[in-house]
């Protein structure tokens, strides 16, 4: 079951994180996966990594948030493995601040990357999924999107304006065969959420009580969301589309 032999996926932000287990776990069910991320250095490592496993990986340097390097991606990708038929959009960035003390030039980095990066990859990488008769889109949102957080007003405004869009696109791209689903990650133990810690004050107090107030009682592994990534990417969730699916312990119920 959930044998993606013969696949090629593009996982955005897969460096790192939550798009690294992602990586590993879609190149174990067999897939080739093209790892698009800021940093070339790091994807690489992740690349690697692949590679010793056995399976078949690709990196080059990708900024999401610049259209012209995203189809510049894609068809390095398509080249070096073959057209994707899996979109995995799940680059992400976030700072935990009230937003009345955030300025014009965060909601705009926030919104390039966590909603305008998801347009970009998908407006890039569907055309060849709609030839082939055939997709598979999960975007990466957040639980923020469906219940609102503190101090990440933006981000979730982001996160929310990913489900609409994916829903919308589900629509349009259900007649190619190709389905659209999200993922919203509850708190997960990754660089960033690392990162947020370590500038102290209201994310560090926040994110450090997650394992108390999460009902499984600890904060998520990049293994829980790429299980559920691997599954809507495969033969088996053919007839999913349009669904907005948390990985978050319980933490929310909606
Ligand atoms: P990480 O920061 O650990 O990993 C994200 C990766 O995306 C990094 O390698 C980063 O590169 C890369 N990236 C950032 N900006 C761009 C860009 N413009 N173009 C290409 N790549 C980029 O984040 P997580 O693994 O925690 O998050 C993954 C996803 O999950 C995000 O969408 C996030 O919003 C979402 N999420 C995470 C949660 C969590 O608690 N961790 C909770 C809910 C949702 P670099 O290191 O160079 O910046």
């Amino acid at each position: 079951m959930f044998t993606l032999t013969g696949q090629t996926a593009i996982v955005t932000g897969g460096a790192r994180g939550i798009g690294k287990g992602i990586c590993l776990a879609l190149a174990a069910q067999g897939a080739r996966v093209a790892i698009a991320d800021l940093r070339e250095d790091v994807a690489a490592e992740t690349a690697r990594a692949i590679e010793k496993a056995g399976g078949t990986a690709f990196c080059r340097a990708c900024d999401v948030t610049d259209y012209a390097s995203v189809q510049a991606f894609v068809a390095a990708a398509r080249e070096a493995l073959g057209p994707a038929g899996i979109l995995v959009n799940n680059a992400g960035w976030d700072r935990m601040v009230p937003f009345v003390k955030t300025e014009p030039s965060f909601w705009d980095r926030i919104i390039g990357i966590n909603y305008k990066g998801v347009l970009n990859f998908v407006h890039a990488a569907s055309p060849d999924m709609m030839e082939k008769g055939a997709g598979r889109i999960i975007n990466i949102s957040s639980d923020a999107a469906r219940v609102g957080s503190t101090g990440e007003a933006v981000y979730a405004g982001a996160k929310a304006a990913v489900i609409g869009f994916s829903k919308s696109i589900a629509r349009e791209l259900a007649r190619n065969n190709i389905t659209v689903n999200v993922l919203c990650p509850g708190p997960t133990d990754t660089p960033l959420v690392d990162e947020m810690k370590k500038e102290g004050g209201f994310a560090e107090k926040v994110l450090s009580g997650m394992d108390r107030i999460i009902p499984l009682r600890r904060m998520g592994r990049p293994d829980d969301i790429a299980a559920a990534v691997v599954f809507l990417a495969s033969e088996e969730a053919g007839f999913i589309t349009g669904q907005v699916l948390s990985v978050s312990g319980g933490l929310t119920m909606c």
